[in-house]
Protein backbone atom coordinates (compact mmCIF):
# COMPACT_ATOMS: atom_id res chain seq x y z
CA UNK A 1 0.00 0.00 0.00
CA UNK A 2 1.24 3.67 -0.87
CA UNK A 3 -1.31 5.57 0.52
CA UNK A 4 -0.36 9.42 1.58
CA UNK A 5 -0.19 9.17 5.49
CA UNK A 6 -3.40 11.37 5.92
CA UNK A 7 -6.41 11.36 8.61
CA UNK A 8 -7.30 8.20 6.25
CA UNK A 9 -4.68 6.41 7.62
CA UNK A 10 -6.35 5.98 10.92
CA UNK A 11 -8.76 4.77 9.59
CA UNK A 12 -7.00 2.02 7.97
CA UNK A 13 -5.35 1.23 11.02
CA UNK A 14 -8.84 0.95 12.78
CA UNK A 15 -10.61 -1.11 9.90
CA UNK A 16 -7.40 -3.65 10.26
CA UNK A 17 -8.27 -4.00 13.60
CA UNK A 18 -11.58 -4.30 13.23
CA UNK A 19 -10.92 -7.10 10.40
CA UNK A 20 -7.84 -8.58 12.78
CA UNK A 21 -10.67 -8.66 15.42
CA UNK A 22 -13.23 -10.14 13.83
CA UNK A 23 -10.88 -12.85 12.38
CA UNK A 24 -9.65 -13.72 15.70
CA UNK A 25 -13.11 -13.78 17.46
CA UNK A 26 -14.82 -15.95 14.53
CA UNK A 27 -11.87 -18.15 14.45
CA UNK A 28 -11.88 -21.44 11.46
CA UNK A 29 -15.81 -22.40 12.48
CA UNK A 30 -18.84 -21.14 10.45
CA UNK A 31 -21.14 -19.90 13.24
CA UNK A 32 -25.02 -20.18 12.50
CA UNK A 33 -26.29 -17.23 14.57
CA UNK A 34 -29.05 -17.72 16.22
CA UNK A 35 -30.98 -14.52 16.41
CA UNK A 36 -34.44 -14.13 14.33
CA UNK A 37 -37.37 -16.10 14.98
CA UNK A 38 -38.20 -18.71 12.70
CA UNK A 39 -41.96 -18.52 13.84
CA UNK A 40 -42.22 -14.69 12.65
CA UNK A 41 -40.57 -15.35 9.15
CA UNK A 42 -42.53 -18.50 8.33
CA UNK A 43 -45.58 -16.33 8.06
CA UNK A 44 -44.71 -15.33 5.06
CA UNK A 45 -45.85 -16.06 1.60
CA UNK A 46 -43.68 -19.58 0.87
CA UNK A 47 -44.10 -22.34 2.82
CA UNK A 48 -40.93 -22.35 3.96
CA UNK A 49 -40.18 -26.07 2.71
CA UNK A 50 -38.28 -24.41 -0.58
CA UNK A 51 -34.99 -23.05 -0.91
CA UNK A 52 -35.83 -19.50 -2.52
CA UNK A 53 -33.45 -17.50 -4.77
CA UNK A 54 -33.98 -13.90 -5.55
CA UNK A 55 -32.15 -12.04 -8.01
CA UNK A 56 -33.12 -8.43 -7.34
CA UNK A 57 -33.20 -6.20 -10.18
CA UNK A 58 -30.70 -3.51 -9.09
CA UNK A 59 -30.22 -2.36 -12.67
CA UNK A 60 -26.54 -2.53 -13.09
CA UNK A 61 -25.61 -4.18 -10.67
CA UNK A 62 -25.73 -7.26 -8.47
CA UNK A 63 -28.34 -8.01 -5.44
CA UNK A 64 -29.27 -11.76 -4.35
CA UNK A 65 -31.56 -12.81 -1.20
CA UNK A 66 -31.46 -16.00 -0.39
CA UNK A 67 -34.40 -18.04 1.80
CA UNK A 68 -34.60 -21.12 3.42
CA UNK A 69 -36.56 -22.18 6.57
CA UNK A 70 -37.30 -18.34 7.62
CA UNK A 71 -33.57 -17.70 7.61
CA UNK A 72 -32.29 -15.19 5.11
CA UNK A 73 -29.00 -14.04 3.31
CA UNK A 74 -28.41 -10.67 1.03
CA UNK A 75 -25.52 -10.58 -1.48
CA UNK A 76 -24.80 -7.40 -2.25
CA UNK A 77 -27.19 -4.51 -2.81
CA UNK A 78 -26.32 -2.91 -5.98
CA UNK A 79 -25.52 0.66 -6.24
CA UNK A 80 -26.26 3.31 -3.43
CA UNK A 81 -29.64 4.94 -5.00
CA UNK A 82 -30.68 0.89 -5.55
CA UNK A 83 -30.55 0.44 -1.28
CA UNK A 84 -34.36 1.68 -0.72
CA UNK A 85 -35.25 -0.60 -3.67
CA UNK A 86 -33.55 -3.44 -1.47
CA UNK A 87 -35.15 -2.71 1.60
CA UNK A 88 -38.49 -2.47 0.00
CA UNK A 89 -38.60 -5.86 -1.55
CA UNK A 90 -36.82 -6.82 1.76
CA UNK A 91 -39.57 -6.14 3.61
CA UNK A 92 -42.48 -7.28 0.76
CA UNK A 93 -40.23 -10.92 1.98
CA UNK A 94 -41.11 -10.07 5.26
CA UNK A 95 -37.56 -10.20 6.30
CA UNK A 96 -36.85 -9.34 9.65
CA UNK A 97 -33.64 -10.43 10.48
CA UNK A 98 -30.93 -11.01 7.97
CA UNK A 99 -28.94 -14.03 9.25
CA UNK A 100 -26.04 -13.39 6.81
CA UNK A 101 -25.36 -10.07 4.44
CA UNK A 102 -22.28 -10.72 1.85
CA UNK A 103 -20.61 -7.97 0.33
CA UNK A 104 -18.52 -9.51 -2.39
CA UNK A 105 -16.16 -6.67 -3.30
CA UNK A 106 -15.87 -3.06 -2.71
CA UNK A 107 -17.26 -1.93 -6.07
CA UNK A 108 -20.23 0.21 -5.82
CA UNK A 109 -22.71 -1.58 -7.92
CA UNK A 110 -22.21 -4.07 -5.10
CA UNK A 111 -22.24 -2.50 -1.50
CA UNK A 112 -23.56 0.65 -2.78
CA UNK A 113 -26.95 -0.38 -1.18
CA UNK A 114 -25.39 -2.16 1.90
CA UNK A 115 -25.66 1.00 4.06
CA UNK A 116 -29.41 1.50 3.41
CA UNK A 117 -29.81 -2.47 4.05
CA UNK A 118 -28.21 -3.04 7.19
CA UNK A 119 -29.57 0.27 8.93
CA UNK A 120 -33.08 -1.35 8.25
CA UNK A 121 -32.73 -4.68 9.70
CA UNK A 122 -30.99 -6.93 12.22
CA UNK A 123 -27.92 -8.27 10.82
CA UNK A 124 -26.17 -11.72 11.96
CA UNK A 125 -22.79 -12.14 9.97
CA UNK A 126 -21.21 -9.93 7.87
CA UNK A 127 -18.73 -11.44 5.51
CA UNK A 128 -16.66 -9.30 3.19
CA UNK A 129 -13.27 -9.93 1.51
CA UNK A 130 -9.68 -8.38 3.32
CA UNK A 131 -9.66 -5.62 0.37
CA UNK A 132 -9.54 -1.76 1.70
CA UNK A 133 -11.08 0.66 -0.13
CA UNK A 134 -10.70 4.39 -0.20
CA UNK A 135 -14.11 5.51 -1.44
CA UNK A 136 -16.92 7.55 0.60
CA UNK A 137 -18.92 4.73 -0.20
CA UNK A 138 -17.07 2.08 1.63
CA UNK A 139 -16.23 4.17 4.28
CA UNK A 140 -19.69 5.09 5.23
CA UNK A 141 -20.57 1.37 5.06
CA UNK A 142 -17.85 0.29 7.52
CA UNK A 143 -19.02 3.31 9.86
CA UNK A 144 -22.39 1.50 9.18
CA UNK A 145 -21.23 -1.43 10.88
CA UNK A 146 -19.25 -0.24 13.37
CA UNK A 147 -22.17 2.00 14.58
CA UNK A 148 -24.86 -1.10 14.73
CA UNK A 149 -21.73 -2.95 16.97
CA UNK A 150 -21.48 -5.61 13.99
CA UNK A 151 -17.88 -7.58 12.83
CA UNK A 152 -16.87 -7.99 9.51
CA UNK A 153 -15.92 -12.38 9.28
CA UNK A 154 -13.70 -12.71 6.48
CA UNK A 155 -14.38 -15.06 3.91
CA UNK A 156 -12.50 -18.08 4.50
CA UNK A 157 -12.38 -21.21 1.36
CA UNK A 158 -13.93 -24.33 2.35
CA UNK A 159 -15.78 -22.88 5.48
CA UNK A 160 -19.07 -24.32 5.18
CA UNK A 161 -22.57 -21.98 6.89
CA UNK A 162 -26.05 -23.12 8.07
CA UNK A 163 -28.87 -21.32 6.57
CA UNK A 164 -32.43 -23.06 7.92
CA UNK A 165 -31.63 -27.00 6.15
CA UNK A 166 -29.41 -25.68 3.87
CA UNK A 167 -25.86 -24.76 4.21
CA UNK A 168 -23.61 -22.30 1.96
CA UNK A 169 -19.60 -22.95 1.27
CA UNK A 170 -16.84 -20.18 0.77
CA UNK A 171 -15.74 -21.07 -2.43
CA UNK A 172 -13.61 -17.48 -2.99
CA UNK A 173 -10.99 -15.45 -2.28
CA UNK A 174 -8.42 -17.57 -2.41
CA UNK A 175 -5.26 -15.02 -2.45
CA UNK A 176 -3.93 -11.52 -2.34
CA UNK A 177 -5.24 -10.15 -6.01
CA UNK A 178 -4.13 -6.37 -5.38
CA UNK A 179 -6.01 -3.84 -6.89
CA UNK A 180 -7.80 -5.87 -8.66
CA UNK A 181 -10.65 -5.70 -6.67
CA UNK A 182 -13.22 -7.82 -8.77
CA UNK A 183 -10.97 -10.60 -8.19
CA UNK A 184 -11.49 -10.65 -4.04
CA UNK A 185 -15.25 -11.16 -4.79
CA UNK A 186 -16.17 -13.68 -1.95
CA UNK A 187 -17.41 -16.72 -4.46
CA UNK A 188 -20.08 -19.13 -2.34
CA UNK A 189 -22.09 -22.41 -3.57
CA UNK A 190 -25.18 -22.71 -2.04
CA UNK A 191 -26.43 -26.60 -1.26
CA UNK A 192 -30.13 -27.40 -0.41
CA UNK A 193 -30.47 -31.54 -1.07
CA UNK A 194 -29.26 -32.12 -4.77
CA UNK A 195 -30.07 -28.80 -5.95
CA UNK A 196 -26.60 -26.07 -6.05
CA UNK A 197 -26.23 -22.49 -6.64
CA UNK A 198 -23.38 -20.68 -7.74
CA UNK A 199 -22.64 -17.18 -6.88
CA UNK A 200 -19.28 -15.54 -6.96
CA UNK A 201 -19.55 -11.46 -7.52
CA UNK A 202 -17.38 -9.92 -10.12
CA UNK A 203 -14.86 -12.47 -10.18
CA UNK A 204 -12.72 -12.58 -13.33
CA UNK A 205 -11.02 -15.10 -14.53
CA UNK A 206 -7.86 -15.00 -12.22
CA UNK A 207 -9.66 -15.60 -8.95
CA UNK A 208 -11.76 -18.59 -11.31
CA UNK A 209 -8.81 -20.34 -11.83
CA UNK A 210 -7.76 -20.44 -8.38
CA UNK A 211 -11.14 -21.59 -7.56
CA UNK A 212 -10.92 -24.15 -10.15
CA UNK A 213 -7.65 -25.12 -8.52
CA UNK A 214 -8.78 -25.21 -4.93
CA UNK A 215 -10.90 -28.60 -5.27
CA UNK A 216 -14.11 -27.00 -3.46
CA UNK A 217 -16.82 -28.54 -5.75
CA UNK A 218 -17.92 -25.73 -8.15
CA UNK A 219 -20.87 -27.99 -9.80
CA UNK A 220 -24.23 -26.01 -9.96
CA UNK A 221 -27.64 -26.14 -11.42
CA UNK A 222 -27.84 -22.64 -10.87
CA UNK A 223 -24.73 -20.06 -12.04
CA UNK A 224 -25.07 -16.75 -11.30
CA UNK A 225 -23.28 -14.92 -13.94
CA UNK A 226 -20.13 -13.41 -12.59
CA UNK A 227 -19.33 -9.74 -13.66
CA UNK A 228 -22.70 -9.19 -15.27
CA UNK A 229 -21.55 -11.44 -18.01
CA UNK A 230 -18.73 -9.54 -18.99
CA UNK A 231 -16.01 -12.08 -21.09
CA UNK A 232 -13.54 -10.90 -18.63
CA UNK A 233 -15.35 -13.99 -16.65
CA UNK A 234 -16.80 -16.68 -17.31
CA UNK A 235 -13.77 -19.02 -18.52
CA UNK A 236 -14.20 -21.99 -20.32
CA UNK A 237 -12.73 -24.06 -16.95
CA UNK A 238 -14.43 -22.63 -14.57
CA UNK A 239 -17.81 -22.55 -16.39
CA UNK A 240 -17.16 -26.60 -17.28
CA UNK A 241 -16.81 -27.45 -13.75
CA UNK A 242 -19.91 -25.65 -12.66
CA UNK A 243 -21.50 -27.21 -15.64
CA UNK A 244 -24.53 -25.28 -14.88
CA UNK A 245 -28.31 -25.56 -16.20
CA UNK A 246 -29.10 -22.44 -16.21
CA UNK A 247 -27.31 -18.80 -15.76
CA UNK A 248 -28.74 -15.60 -14.54
CA UNK A 249 -27.32 -13.07 -15.57
CA UNK A 250 -27.56 -9.57 -13.23
CA UNK A 251 -27.00 -6.51 -15.55
CA UNK A 252 -28.99 -3.36 -16.26
CA UNK A 253 -30.79 -2.47 -19.76
CA UNK A 254 -28.27 -1.11 -21.93
CA UNK A 255 -25.45 -0.45 -19.71
CA UNK A 256 -22.60 1.14 -20.99
CA UNK A 257 -20.22 -1.83 -20.48
CA UNK A 258 -22.03 -3.56 -23.35
CA UNK A 259 -22.67 -6.62 -20.60
CA UNK A 260 -23.52 -9.29 -20.91
CA UNK A 261 -20.98 -9.83 -23.28
CA UNK A 262 -21.35 -11.77 -26.72
CA UNK A 263 -18.68 -14.22 -25.73
CA UNK A 264 -20.39 -15.13 -22.80
CA UNK A 265 -23.54 -15.67 -24.59
CA UNK A 266 -22.14 -17.85 -27.08
CA UNK A 267 -20.59 -20.03 -24.75
CA UNK A 268 -23.47 -20.49 -22.74
CA UNK A 269 -25.49 -21.11 -25.83
CA UNK A 270 -22.92 -23.64 -26.75
CA UNK A 271 -23.03 -25.52 -23.49
CA UNK A 272 -27.02 -25.50 -23.98
CA UNK A 273 -26.94 -23.04 -20.66
CA UNK A 274 -30.29 -21.16 -20.52
CA UNK A 275 -29.64 -17.64 -20.20
CA UNK A 276 -32.06 -15.50 -17.67
CA UNK A 277 -31.51 -11.88 -17.47
CA UNK A 278 -32.52 -9.49 -14.85
CA UNK A 279 -32.70 -6.55 -17.59
CA UNK A 280 -34.91 -8.42 -19.42
CA UNK A 281 -37.15 -10.36 -17.13
CA UNK A 282 -36.59 -7.85 -13.90
CA UNK A 283 -36.39 -9.99 -10.78
CA UNK A 284 -36.10 -13.62 -11.06
CA UNK A 285 -36.71 -15.55 -8.25
CA UNK A 286 -35.26 -19.60 -8.62
CA UNK A 287 -37.35 -22.35 -6.29
CA UNK A 288 -35.62 -25.71 -5.08
CA UNK A 289 -37.48 -28.23 -3.49
CA UNK A 290 -34.14 -29.72 -3.02
CA UNK A 291 -34.25 -32.07 -6.29
CA UNK A 292 -35.08 -29.40 -8.78
CA UNK A 293 -35.10 -26.30 -9.54
CA UNK A 294 -37.97 -24.16 -11.22
CA UNK A 295 -38.44 -20.29 -11.74
CA UNK A 296 -41.84 -19.62 -11.22
CA UNK A 297 -43.75 -17.19 -13.39
CA UNK A 298 -40.56 -16.20 -15.22
CA UNK A 299 -42.14 -17.75 -18.48
CA UNK A 300 -44.42 -15.25 -18.64
CA UNK A 301 -42.06 -12.22 -18.67
CA UNK A 302 -39.59 -14.28 -21.57
CA UNK A 303 -38.49 -11.48 -24.35
CA UNK A 304 -38.23 -12.97 -27.46
CA UNK A 305 -34.33 -13.71 -28.55
CA UNK A 306 -33.74 -13.68 -24.50
CA UNK A 307 -30.41 -15.44 -24.96
CA UNK A 308 -29.01 -13.20 -27.39
CA UNK A 309 -27.40 -10.40 -26.99
CA UNK A 310 -28.64 -6.73 -25.84
CA UNK A 311 -30.01 -6.34 -29.20
CA UNK A 312 -33.24 -7.79 -28.02
CA UNK A 313 -36.86 -5.87 -29.21
CA UNK A 314 -39.06 -3.39 -26.36
CA UNK A 315 -39.70 -5.73 -23.76
CA UNK A 316 -43.48 -7.41 -23.34
CA UNK A 317 -45.13 -6.28 -20.24
CA UNK A 318 -48.47 -7.98 -20.81
CA UNK A 319 -48.83 -11.81 -20.51
CA UNK A 320 -48.92 -14.03 -23.15
CA UNK A 321 -51.66 -16.42 -23.52
CA UNK A 322 -52.01 -18.00 -20.18
CA UNK A 323 -53.77 -20.72 -21.72
CA UNK A 324 -50.55 -21.83 -23.40
CA UNK A 325 -48.26 -24.70 -21.71
CA UNK A 326 -44.80 -23.26 -20.57
CA UNK A 327 -41.95 -25.64 -21.05
CA UNK A 328 -39.10 -26.48 -22.69
CA UNK A 329 -38.38 -26.71 -26.37
CA UNK A 330 -35.38 -27.65 -28.18
CA UNK A 331 -34.62 -25.39 -30.89
CA UNK A 332 -32.40 -25.37 -33.79
CA UNK A 333 -31.22 -21.83 -34.31
CA UNK A 334 -29.77 -22.43 -37.72
CA UNK A 335 -33.06 -23.97 -39.44
CA UNK A 336 -35.36 -21.88 -36.54
CA UNK A 337 -37.30 -25.14 -36.02
CA UNK A 338 -38.07 -26.03 -32.51
CA UNK A 339 -39.12 -29.69 -31.18
CA UNK A 340 -40.45 -31.25 -28.10
CA UNK A 341 -37.02 -32.51 -25.86
CA UNK A 342 -38.03 -36.19 -27.14
CA UNK A 343 -38.84 -35.18 -30.59
CA UNK A 344 -36.42 -37.96 -32.65
CA UNK A 345 -35.32 -35.18 -35.24
CA UNK A 346 -34.44 -33.21 -32.12
CA UNK A 347 -31.35 -35.35 -31.77
CA UNK A 348 -29.93 -35.11 -34.91
CA UNK A 349 -29.64 -31.44 -34.64
CA UNK A 350 -25.97 -30.43 -34.55
CA UNK A 351 -24.37 -29.68 -31.56
CA UNK A 352 -23.40 -26.14 -32.40
CA UNK A 353 -27.33 -25.52 -33.55
CA UNK A 354 -28.53 -26.98 -30.57
CA UNK A 355 -30.41 -24.97 -27.77
CA UNK A 356 -33.07 -24.96 -25.62
CA UNK A 357 -35.64 -22.37 -24.11
CA UNK A 358 -38.26 -22.30 -22.25
CA UNK A 359 -41.46 -20.48 -23.19
CA UNK A 360 -44.94 -21.26 -24.78
CA UNK A 361 -45.50 -22.19 -28.81
CA UNK A 362 -46.64 -18.63 -29.01
CA UNK A 363 -43.83 -17.15 -27.49
CA UNK A 364 -41.27 -19.70 -29.93
CA UNK A 365 -43.49 -18.82 -32.91
CA UNK A 366 -43.41 -15.14 -31.75
CA UNK A 367 -39.12 -15.33 -31.71
CA UNK A 368 -39.30 -16.64 -35.27
CA UNK A 369 -38.93 -20.17 -34.65
CA UNK A 370 -41.43 -22.83 -36.42
CA UNK A 371 -42.87 -25.72 -35.15
CA UNK A 372 -41.57 -29.04 -36.10
CA UNK A 373 -43.54 -31.60 -38.17
CA UNK A 374 -43.28 -34.24 -36.89
CA UNK A 375 -43.17 -34.08 -33.33
CA UNK A 376 -46.20 -30.78 -33.79
CA UNK A 377 -44.95 -29.23 -30.58
ZN1 LIG B 1 -16.88 -5.17 -9.50
ZN1 LIG C 1 -20.25 -5.47 -10.58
Amino acid sequence: MTEKVTGKFYKRIFLAGILILALFLTGCSGIAPSSGRAEDAAAKTESGTDLNVHFIDVGQGDSTLIEKDGRYMLIDAGERDQGPVVVSYLKEQGVKTLDYVIGTHPHSDHIGGLEAVIRAFDVGTIIMPEKAHTTKLYERLLDTIEEKNLKITLPKPGTTYDLGSASFQILAPNRDYGDELNNWSVGIRVDYGNNSFLLCGDAEKEAEEDMVANGLSLKADVLKVSHHGSSTSSSQAFIDRADPEYAVISCGKNNDYGHPHKETLELFQKKHIKVLRTDQLGTIVAVSDGTKVTFPGVGDRMEPKAAEGSEASGVSTEAPDSQSTRREYVVNTKTKKFHLPDCSSADSIKEMNRSSIIGTREELIGMGYEPCKICKP
